[in-house]
């Protein structure tokens, strides 16, 4: 066995093209102890994908297919082989097209099997780029170890199955050989293709560190680090060096799309390192997610997550009655609603809702939720918000910290603020047009200025 074992994952940009895949392979290659390698499938794929689900017009469907199937057969024609990996990525791309011919709308089985294909697709192809340089690969059907509930579109694992497979089918081979396997996708006990939700590779790389016990968990991505806030809107936007992983999971439910929101539960389930590094710019410094950072600043980073619906429930009835909150969270549940932001008064409960990250059936569990709520309440929807949060240390116990945020957005709408709750998270919401401008500004006067003054 190796010293360390180390989990790999690499996203949809780090599978982009050839030249991309071998660059990955490169990184690999070089680390002996890189076991278990999980791969997004290429990029812009699994939207395109996602379009064909949605899309009700033929000619729509079969280009988008046309441009799935053409991208992967020359991949896979690019590497000139002896036609084994082209036999074998011409068969991956006939059951697509079974799979989009016998497509029935709104069956959210049917969108998880037809999403699982960018994955599969990818990784039989990385697995030969990975192959020449190290003859040591063998590919992995994630489904035969990410065993998951029903839940489709966003299925959850069931932790203890994967020890037991990983025990079965990945241990005894990481001995000798490194396994390529696909992120986002598993499937039910009964073999039918569950997805994890958008995003959802970062999660996979995590549930098979955690299932193998590895000891580090390496994200692969576009950018060098995980930053103080997205580089695509500040552009002086500073790479984190250390971060905790209560830290990062807030950011990452938050919205920085770097990590899925879910990746560090099994890595802090098992206390496992995370890395988050460039694979264009493998020798930049990276992030480091661990249980204990040596500085922990008050705002380490802040991000934005859109796309939010706020929900207001309001009942006179309820004036100095128990048990509103109880009857409201009891509908919610009942629908499977998961609420991110909750402030109250005396006769009403403001609420917020993630809408961008619901599926289809989500959103129609919202409106039969509300239609319910509305028996005994006025409910008032507002859409077209931004979600900001502040993320750090100790927030909740910081004197003197809403009134310099604040200040600075005198003339925003802030419609709802959470701050208390998490030491590690102040919270509000704007209207999304002022969101990058917002942040832009917080960012400016708590990061880029701080780090100023320290320096000088
Ligand atoms: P991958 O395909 O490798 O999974 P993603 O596109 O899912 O990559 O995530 C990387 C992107 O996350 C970056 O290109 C960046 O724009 C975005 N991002 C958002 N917030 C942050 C942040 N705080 N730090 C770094 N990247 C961030
Ligand atoms: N391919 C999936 C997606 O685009 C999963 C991932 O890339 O993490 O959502
Ligand atoms: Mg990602």
């Amino acid at each position: 066995m190796p010293d360390l074992i180390k989990v790999a994952k690499f996203g949809g940009t780090s599978m982009a093209d050839l030249e991309a895949m071998r660059r990955c392979a490169k990184i690999v290659a070089a680390d002996h102890d890189k076991k278990v390698i999980v791969v997004s499938a290429t990029s812009g794929t699994t939207n395109m994908l996602t379009h064909i689900f949605n899309s009700s017009s033929e000619s729509e469907r079969t280009s988008f297919l046309k441009q799935i199937q053409e991208r992967h057969i020359t991949l896979a024609h690019e590497l000139e082989t002896d036609g084994a990996l082209v036999t074998k990525v011409e068969k991956i791309l006939e059951d697509l097209e079974r799979a989009v011919d016998a497509l029935e709308a709104e069956s959210m089985v049917e969108r998880d099997h037809l999403l699982s294909f960018g994955e599969r697709l990818s990784s039989v192809i990385f697995a030969e780029v990975l192959n020449e340089l190290t003859g040591d690969v063998i590919w992995l059907d994630a489904r035969e170890v990410i065993i998951t509930d029903d839940f489709h579109g966003s299925a959850e694992p069931h932790i203890s199955k994967l020890a037991e497979k990983a025990e079965e089918k990945i241990i005894p081979i990481i001995k000798k050989n490194r396994i390529v396997s696909q992120g986002f996708i598993g499937s039910t006990e009964d073999g039918v293709t569950t997805t994890l939700g958008r995003g959802g590779s970062d999660y996979s790389a995590a549930l098979f560190a955690e299932a193998i016990e590895a000891d580090v968990l390496e994200i692969w991505t576009d950018v060098t680090a995980i930053y103080s806030t997205d580089p695509r809107i500040v552009s002086d936007a500073r790479p984190i060096t250390e971060i905790t992983f209560d830290e990062a999971a807030e950011l990452s439910t938050f919205g920085a799309k770097v990590l899925h929101p879910a990746t560090l539960k099994p890595a802090i389930r098992k206390i496992v390192k995370v890395y988050v590094g460039s694979s264009i710019h493998p020798d930049k410094p990276g992030t480091w997610i661990v249980k204990q950072t040596r500085e922990n600043p008050v705002i380490r980073a802040i991000s934005l997550r859109r796309d939010q619906t706020l929900i207001t429930i309001h009942s006179l009835d309820m004036l100095h009655r128990f048990g509103y909150l109880a009857r409201i969270f009891e509908i919610l549940a009942k629908y499977k609603i998961s609420v991110d932001l909750v402030t109250t008064s005396e006769v009403s409960v403001s609420l917020t809702l993630d809408t961008g990250a619901q599926s289809v059936n989500q959103s129609s569990s919202v409106n039969r939720a509300i239609e319910e709520l509305r028996t005994f309440s006025d409910v008032r929807l507002e859409k077209g918000l931004t979600l900001i949060a502040l993320v750090g240390n100790k927030l909740h116990a910081t004197a003197g910290l809403s009134g310099p945020v604040f200040g600075e957005l005198q003339n925003i709408n802030i419609r709802l603020i959470c701050h208390g709750a998490s030491s590690h998270n102040l919270c509000f919401l704007v209207d999304e047009r002022d969101a990058e401008g917002v942040v832009r500004v917080l960012h400016k006067k708590f990061i880029t200025e701080k780090v100023k003054t320290a320096t000088t």
